[in-house]
């Protein structure tokens, strides 16, 4: 019989005699379970559960915050070998092996959702005295929002919930996770485990598709609104949200460039380049989409890239030496198939290697490296989601700035190569959110990172991202 997996209200599983939707295993085809849909009433629920439950929760000692969010990263530890499966078959990311041959799969997912616990629960964000002379004392206090809304992606399931949903509690607010329709079964999962840790009502979830998430952006008593995915849900959201002034955190899409400088050794940049392109079959935010090579050692970095891809072992993602698993979802297949076909059809681009689906069934499309391709083919400006790199020759390093800017997204770029000055130097012209050096998509929990232009606003990490789910009060005193 087909399991069936319920939401989450108030630490109770709810769902019985909800309709259900079906999760599919994006490697097989075949039907992984049913998932109860949250109907408008119950997310309702959840958010007036979520409400009675918050002040309690921030009436606790900011130590005992912190000491319940540790708790949650070795719970994650316990069931981590559980939920990487989960996320295997559901999502499609390899479990990425053991040991030191580890490649980011979905054991590595877990991983990062213990180190976002243990970094968030290290932090905190003490009272500020800004300003103080004989007349006046001026502090600043932050306040959690109350119940915070988090949207969250099919790329990365749970380490994008994670993201959302520790910085929010540990600032004392209470949660309302809606995740993705494609992988709600994994989510389901590490959220019934960790609301096991956490008193009930402080983490809710509600599941359905996309008017789930926007029945549940639309409730009144929302104090703020945590969204990742596309530039048109976004877009939408934040419309919704500027109706009652509710503020947002928006994480959406980019179409990151990265530039090889002359300079650039090809062997060394290689496995750099490759891994910033392909993470997560290239279905990742902060990855790079375009790749601009110049002209003089062009041909030794594409040489070197498709030794690479042509290495990788693409297959089942719960077999251990897998490296590469399918695309998550229909919609996004279908988007990567297209914009490789309609490039080879216009012979606007050569494929160096992949380029065609690889039979069925599942969603399993090869690497691909495309060379020939200019500014303007939507291979290169459309963010084609996907394991598909666009490889771009360019002569002037003016020119590679000029292209890299030329798109009205800027979520993450990057720079290779080898003299120190002129990668800073180009660094501090490239226009994101992040710019990374002889690296490309390195988040790290202690590091804001956040958009630029339709990239998105607000950022998330470290001491900043703990701010961005608060607010400030000032207590100004006259003396
Ligand atoms: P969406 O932006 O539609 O989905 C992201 C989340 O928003 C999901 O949980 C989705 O639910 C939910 N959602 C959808 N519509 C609404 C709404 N009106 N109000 C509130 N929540 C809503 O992304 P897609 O899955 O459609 O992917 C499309 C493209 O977005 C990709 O090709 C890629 O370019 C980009 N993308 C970017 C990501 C990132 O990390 N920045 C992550 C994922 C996608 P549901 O999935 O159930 O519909």
């Amino acid at each position: 019989m087909t399991p069936q997996f319920n939401f989450l209200i108030g630490g109770r599983a709810v769902g019985d005699a909800r309709e259900c939707f079906a999760v599919i295993n994006p490697s097989t085809g075949e039907l992984l379970g049913e998932v109860a849909k949250a109907s408008p009433a119950d997310v309702a629920e959840a958010v007036r559960v979520a409400q009675q439950a918050q002040p309690g929760w921030a009436a606790r000692s900011d130590q005992e915050r912190a000491e319940t969010i540790r708790l949650l990263a070795a719970t994650l530890r316990d069931n981590a070998e559980q939920l990487a499966a989960w996320v295997a078959r559901e999502q499609g990311k390899p479990l990425g092996g053991l040991g030191p041959e580890t490649v980011p799969g979905a054991r590595f997912e877990l991983s990062a959702c213990q180190a976002w616990c243990e970094v968030n629960a290290s932090l905190s964000v003490p009272h500020e005295v800004v300003f103080e002379d004989q007349t006046r004392r001026d502090e600043v206090m932050r306040e959690p929002y109350g119940v915070i809304a988090a949207i969250a992606p099919w790329n990365w399931p749970l380490m994008i919930a994670i993201w959302q949903i520790v910085p929010a509690l540990r600032m004392g607010n209470a949660v309302v996770l809606k995740p993705s329709e494609y992988t709600s079964i994994a989510t389901l999962e590490m959220v019934r485990i960790l609301a096991q840790v956490l008193p009930p009502g402080v983490l809710n979830v509600v599941t359905g598709a996309g008017d789930v998430g926007a029945a549940l952006v639309q409730d009144p008593r929302i104090g703020k609104i945590l969204f990742t995915g596309s530039t048109a849900t976004g877009s939408r959201i934040a419309a919704i949200a500027a109706q009652r002034i509710v503020p947002t955190t928006l994480e959406l899409g980019g179409n990151d460039a990265a530039v090889v400088l002359p300079d650039a050794d090809p062997q060394a940049i290689a496995m750099g380049l490759f891994w910033g392109a392909f993470i997560n079959m290239g279905q990742t935010c902060a990855c790079i989409k375009r790749l601009y090579v110049h002209d003089s050692i062009h041909d030794a970095v594409v040489s070197e890239l498709s030794d690479l891809v042509r290495a990788m072992p693409v297959g089942d993602p719960l077999a251990e030496g897998t490296v590469m698993g399918p695309i998550q979802n229909r919609m996004q297949f279908d988007k990567v198939t297209r914009l490789v076909r309609d490039t080879v059809q216009q012979g606007r681009g050569r494929v160096v290697c992949g380029g065609e689906p690889l039979p069925g069934p599942g969603y399993f499309f090869p690497l691909t490296l495309i060379t020939g391709v200019r500014d303007g083919d939507a291979i290169v400006d459309e963010e084609q989601f996907g394991p598909v790199l666009p490889i771009i020759r360019y002569d002037k390093v003016e020119e590679a700035i000029a292209s890299a800017n030329r798109l009205d997204l800027g979520l993450g770029a990057s720079v290779w190569g080898q003299d120190p000055v002129q990668t800073r130097q180009v660094a501090s012209q490239l226009q994101a959110g992040t710019v990374w050096v002889n690296q490309h998509g390195a988040v790290h929990p202690m590091v804001p990172f956040g958009g630029t232009k339709r990239s998105g606003w607000g950022v998330e990490f470290g001491v900043d991202g703990l701010k961005s789910v608060s607010t400030q009060r000032v207590i100004s005193i006259r003396k």
